[in-house]
């Protein structure tokens, strides 16, 4: 089963109502077309024909496209090896002390 990619929500006008739209894009041929915003579960792909299921609202990560921050870090080897020695001058590990610099960053 695969996923449509839902991009770029927006209201648009149609039939003079302002209705939510959202872009849906094929993952299997990137081939994107503007579709309701709600009220389906599954399409099928224009161009490859193949069925694309809805996908099921993540929990912060809106089909809007909206950028949100990432919360996981990705550190180098020196930056890790800082982040160890503060951490330890602290007294706390290095993954709480990434923690707490990560929440400390929102
Ligand atoms: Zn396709």
């Amino acid at each position: 089963m695969i996923e449509a990619i839902l991009v770029d929500k927006r209201k648009e006008k149609i039939d003079g109502r302002d209705r939510w739209v959202v872009t849906a894009q094929c993952p299997t041929c990137e081939e994107s077309r503007t579709v309701a915003f709600a009220g389906w579960s599954a399409l099928i792909c224009p161009q490859c024909l193949r069925e694309m299921h809805r996908p099921k609202p993540r929990r912060g990560r809106p089909p809007s496209g909206g950028t949100r921050p990432s919360r996981s870090v990705r550190i180098g080897d020196a930056e890790w090896e800082k982040a160890k020695s503060r951490a330890a001058a602290r007294g706390v590990t290095v993954s709480k002390y990434l923690r707490d610099l990560v929440r400390a960053d929102q």
